[in-house]
């Protein structure tokens, strides 16, 4: 027998452990080693495309030796994020820290739905650190989640319990409201959708470089309110997806106190701010008003996927939205049944990971204030690449606010040219693993557009991203038809 098919089958057939430990620490330190590499050694992995066969390389039942599989058949084609060059969509970069985490967080395989140990303690830790952070009072809550699409359902359900308890019992919502800026994340559609609202009831309020149009949301709200809905709540953007921009959240809050409508905030990466330096911090004041913030770890706090926060300011009226407990799963003053708080009273799960770990493991590790500067260093990235953009002959098609820039290569082209071109353009250099963009509709065009959540970028790598946009926007490969 080769070591590797002892350490899988083993003298009693059918046990999942290893026939021999020791074998199996020799291929984890093996691992560990190659996992080591990658992550030290990360500049030297772009994204490539998979190759077609992919599907029945993977094909269960091959067997072999596991260690070289996962080396050479696995790790390969991930998916370009932890690439200092990778600034497509808005995805986080993942942290060594993830590594001591999923190894510790495997070797406990806690079920954080509830009861009495210590995921449940770090959890509330790392929500409570958060709740600083956001500037919300005590007495608030909180759930960690897969992410802010699904913060986002838990959100506007509490919500929604709040405005009408009684639909607990007996369903309903089709009178009620809820107003967003026009170019607000899709989750929030889904979410409204998810809530039997339909998505006609998601108000779209017009934005003037991104912000809520005030007066144009208080009209609207009035004008419901006349036509017999009940506005539920208001939707306040924190760093839009397109443009990152910010929406007033101080004036949504007065809107929404004076109408006790619920302010929920989409936060997913731009409530990060809270920890950057002016003038990117100012961006997110008044989200400390919110009723809700739906946020990612997973984004602009580099932790691993995946890991988002529905945090709720009312914890009462958090729990009344989701608490349902049957005879089997009752606590109990002590032992294992214990324990404060289940999280499966605050969300949609009952059985759970234990996502918390790798966000302390993240915060114990590097401190607070590295987070900080990373944040602040990805805007001021942003800023740099507009410099670049301009001087570079290139156009901004939006300001650059947070830490996104948007740009089109060929200002000079038709509009239909021009998104043409950047298409090709941000094609082309993914190929070439080289610099990952992704493109985003501005006034009709198709634009490049850059959005750093990665705390591997330095500036010699925005430097020679602009130069290669740069090369092949005057190489003619619209000329190539291509
Ligand atoms: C990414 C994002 C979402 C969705 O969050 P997920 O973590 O992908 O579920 C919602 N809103 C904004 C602004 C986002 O950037």
């Amino acid at each position: 027998m080769t070591e590797q098919s002892n350490a899988r089958g083993g003298e009693c057939a059918g046990s999942l452990e290893p026939a021999d430990w020791q074998v199996f620490r020799k291929q984890m330190h093996d691992l560990l080693d190659h996992c080591l590499d990658r992550m030290v050694n990360a500049t030297e992995h772009p994204w490539q495309s998979p190759p077609d066969n992919l599907i029945s390389v993977y094909g269960i039942g091959r067997g072999g030796d596991l260690v070289a599989r996962l080396t050479e058949q696995v790790m390969p084609y991930h998916s370009g994020n932890t690439h200092p060059q990778f600034w497509g969509w808005v995805q986080g970069s993942g942290l060594p820290s993830d590594l001591m985490a999923g190894l510790v967080g495997a070797v406990m395989n806690a079920n954080v739905g509830g009861r009495d140990h210590g995921a449940n303690a770090m959890e509330h830790a790392v929500i409570d650190w958060t709740r600083r952070k956001m500037g919300m009072r005590p007495g608030a809550s909180g759930v960690l989640v897969t992410g802010t699409s699904q913060a986002t359902v838990i959100a506007l359900q509490t919500a929604k319990m709040r405005a009408v308890p009684e639909m607990r019992s007996k369903g309903g919502g089709a009178s009620l409201t809820v107003y967003a800026g026009d170019r607000v994340h899709n989750a929030i559609r889904k979410a409204v959708e998810l809530l039997g609202l339909g998505h006609n009831a998601l108000r779209l309020i017009p934005t003037d470089h991104g912000k809520m149009d005030v007066q144009a949301l208080v009209q609207q709200i009035a004008q419901d309110c006349a036509d017999g809905f009940l506005p539920l709540a208001i939707v306040g953007t924190a760093g839009s997806v397109d443009i990152g921009s910010f929406d007033d959240l101080n004036a949504l809050a007065d809107v929404a106190q004076a109408r006790n409508i619920w302010l929920h905030v989409d936060g997913a990466f731009g409530a990060w701010t809270r920890l950057a330096d002016d003038p990117w911090r100012s961006l997110s004041d008044g989200i400390e008003r919110a009723d809700s913030i739906a946020l990612d770890f997973h984004k602009w706090m580099y932790v691993g996927y995946d890991c988002g926060l529905a945090l709720i300011a009312n914890e009462a009226e958090h729990r009344a939205a989701f608490a349902v407990r049957p005879p089997y799963l009752e606590g109990f003053e002590a032992g294992l049944s214990g324990g404060e708080r289940w999280f499966c009273d605050y969300g949609i799960d009952l059985s759970r990971s234990n996502r918390a770990l790798k966000v302390w493991c993240a915060l114990e590790m590097f401190g607070e204030d590295a987070f900080a500067a990373a944040i602040t260093r990805n805007c001021a990235q942003a800023a740099l690449m507009a410099d670049l953009v301009q001087s570079h002959g290139m156009a901004l098609v939006a300001p650059v606010v947070s830490n996104i820039c948007v740009f089109t290569a060929r200002p000079d082209l038709s509009p239909q040219e021009q998104s043409s071109l950047n298409r090709q353009i941000a094609i082309k250099l993914q190929l070439d693993r080289g610099p990952v963009f992704s493109t985003t509709h501005v006034s009709g065009i198709t634009c490049l557009r850059a959005a750093f959540a990665n705390h591997r970028t330095r500036d010699h790598h925005i430097h020679t991203a602009i130069q290669n946009v740069k090369a092949l926007a005057e190489n003619g490969l619209l000329a190539n038809g291509e």
